[in-house]
């Protein structure tokens, strides 16, 4: 039973919350790094234990193997812990070298945002465990009384960080922004997200701060397999928001646009959320949208987050006013695209001719890279990567980690001749040798007009 500072963890089943004290000394990291920590696992109570015999072990892909001493961090705070139901701790012995499977529940932590995982949960899975819902499983251990976890902070932006924030003061401010734009459905969808969804992009607004969202699509023409806000009802992934149910007038999001501006000095604006389908679908109106306030936000970075499948748009959304794009990706192959992303009617030819055009029109253009520890960290993708950087000078990859299933993910990748995994570090470090002018985040940057 692992206890600290007198708490004994009493989870619920499936999907438990803890949350840590504040980090130790970089030191200690360090010191503890060299070693590794002990597996753990729980009861069906949910109950969590280690196993100070066996030695915690990293999945990457179809691998696994001990993790790397510089890939370890203590969990971050505002980080989630996530019991496997159907699926079973595994350590290494380390007299023996062999993989022992533990009888207890496998266990998962969801670093908070701004780390990317290098390495995913490893476990042994029982027959026909159920899928897992949308979310990344990262690989867990503890050693010195903590948790520690296969990660790596990408950005030290707080923009997702609530802790010390009341709760109260957030509804405060939702409900004053229900009562200011009574009539405005947009405003009513996203304090209603910030109430009941706690999503951080609709709390930011709220709380009138970083990054506000302006979601305006219902439909989207792709169907990606990890899509968080529509599943197929036989997915056994239900998706984890709500999509949203109408199409809002330009009107209401100018109206969004102008109250976030007035109270954030740095506002970043973003279409293209993850309650939403595709924004390019509703390219007309964000085009009239951000014509109508563009010269009224000077200094706010506006941003569309999209599948870059209408390249015909690009021109004119620069043209009115925007900033930057950010083009998701989980492979700049385009068979591993197509096989994830599912496009209706676009292709990866598409997407090359939107980031093209966004080049032409100076914008800034960032890739969200959906980051799966041993797919995306091969020689192959790298690769493929580096050439698509390099042929559009990308100005930034936003390191994400891909919210899905990991056993669903390698069927898809271990058909590919991926090539030998690098790691993380070394991913990151490759890029950046043959881009050197790269940057790498997590979040969607704030640009200085010059
Ligand atoms: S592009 Fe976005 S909205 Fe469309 S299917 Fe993929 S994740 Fe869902």
């Amino acid at each position: 039973m692992i206890q600290e500072q007198g708490r004994a963890f009493v989870p619920c089943l499936f999907c438990c919350l803890i949350r840590h004290s504040r980090m130790n000394c970089c030191d200690r990291q360090s010191m503890a790094a060299k070693k590794t920590p002990h597996p753990v696992y729980a009861d069906p109570e949910g109950n969590i234990y280690d196993e100070p015999g066996l030695l915690m072990l990293v999945r990457r892909g179809g691998e696994m193997s001990l993790p790397r001493p510089d890939e370890m961090i203590p969990l971050p705070e505002t980080s989630d812990l996530f019991l496997l139901p159907g699926r079973n701790a595994a350590g290494l012995d380390p007299r023996t070298g062999k993989v022992e499977v533990i009888q207890g529940l496998a266990l998962a932590g969801f670093a908070s945002p701004g780390h990317t995982l290098s390495g995913t949960a490893a476990f042994v899975p029982e027959d026909n465990p159920p899928r897992l819902p949308l979310f990344a499983y990262g690989a867990v251990g503890f050693m010195d009384g903590r948790f520690w976890i296969t990660a790596t902070r990408v950005d030290q932006d707080q923009r997702q960080n609530f802790a010390g924030i009341p709760q109260s003061r957030i509804t405060r401010r939702a409900r004053e922004l229900l009562q200011k734009s009574p009539q405005n459905r947009l405003m009513r969808h996203l304090a209603g997200c910030a109430l009941n969804y706690c999503c951080p992009a609709a709390r930011n607004l709220a709380l009138g701060r970083f990054e506000a969202p302006l979601p305006v699509a219902r439909a989207c023409n792709a169907a990606c397999i990890g899509c968080i806000s529509l599943q197929p009802p036989d997915s056994g992934m239900p998706a984890t928001q709500n999509r949203i149910d109408f199409s809002p007038s330009p009107r209401e999001i100018l109206e969004v646009m102008l109250e976030h501006c007035s109270r954030e000095n740095r506002p970043i604006l973003s279409f293209g959320q993850g309650c939403e389908g595709e924004p390019l679908t509703r390219a007309e109106t964000i085009i009239s949208a951000v014509k109508k306030g563009r010269q009224s936000v000077p200094g706010a970075t506006i941003n569309i987050n999209t599948n870059a499948s209408l390249p015909e748009h690009v021109e004119e959304l620069a043209g009115a006013g925007i900033d930057s794009i950010r083009v998701s990706l989980n492979s700049a192959d385009q068979n591993f695209y197509r096989e994830y992303f599912r496009p209706r009617d676009y292709s990866m030819e598409n997407v090359r001719q939107s980031i093209a055009q966004a080049r032409e029109n100076s914008l800034f253009i960032s890739l969200n890279l959906l980051f799966f520890p041993g797919a995306t960290d091969t020689e192959y993708e790298l690769d493929k990567l580096i050439d698509l950087v390099q042929a559009h000078k990308v100005d930034y990859i936003q390191m994400r980690n891909l919210n899905l299933d990991p056993d669903i993910y390698w069927d898809l990748a271990r058909k590919r001749s991926l090539g030998p995994q690098v790691g993380l570090k070394n991913f990151m470090r490759r890029v950046r040798k043959e881009c050197p002018w790269i940057g790498f985040g997590y979040f969607n940057p704030w640009l200085e007009k010059r």
